[in-house]
């Protein structure tokens, strides 16, 4: 069994539900636990909506590629549409953290490239997980975990139906 972290976005639908939606399926995939539920202004872009965002602990057998898979058709499965470079979408999954493993294949960069700049991962990393490092730098004393530009919007149990 692997541990591994799942961010995840939305700023186009009814994003909660999206993400809730989502979550259900990950359950399919392993055990499922979820941080708090946060908004934050969009990256690139800024004509568009703010993102909903979250990330979810996933306990999972699946190999990294087959597991990308898997995220990738749930998000088809919400109707993702892609117009532009990080441009507005129902949901976004990506594969944050696998274990312990570095992974670089025309398809898969793990750890995530845009994790230690990125505050809306960051920070609900932390919630499920104190101690979490990346190439040996803990996430919890990285500078953007003290002025994070986003806020809380529910507890970690946003997601129970
Ligand atoms: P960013 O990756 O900077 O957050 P994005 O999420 O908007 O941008 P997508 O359009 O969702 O980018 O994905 C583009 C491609 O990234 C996918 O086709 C996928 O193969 C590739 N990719 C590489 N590494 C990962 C990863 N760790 N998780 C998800 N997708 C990845
Ligand atoms: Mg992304
Ligand atoms: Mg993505």
């Amino acid at each position: 069994m692997i541990t591994t972290y799942i961010g995840m976005g939305s700023n186009l639908g009814d994003s909660q539900k999206i993400l809730s939606e989502a979550i259900v399926q990950l359950q399919q995939l392993g055990t499922v636990r979820t941080s708090k539920l946060y908004q934050s202004p969009p990256m690139g872009p800024q004509d568009q909506p703010n993102y909903l965002n979250a990330v979810a602990e996933l306990k999972t057998e699946l190999e990294a590629h087959a597991l990308l898979d898997e995220l990738q058709r749930i998000e088809q499965e919400s109707g993702r549409v892609r117009l532009r470079h990080w441009g507005e979408r129902t949901l976004d999954l990506d594969l944050l953290i696998y274990g312990t493993e570095q992974i670089k294949t025309e398809r898969l960069t793990v750890p995530h490239p845009g994790v230690m700049e990125r505050d809306f991962v960051v920070i609900p990393l932390l919630d499920l997980d104190q101690s979490i490092q990346i190439q040996d730098q803990p996430l919890k004393t990285l500078a953007i975990v003290k002025n994070p530009v986003l806020d809380v919007l529910a507890d970690e149990n946003w997601a129970k139906i």
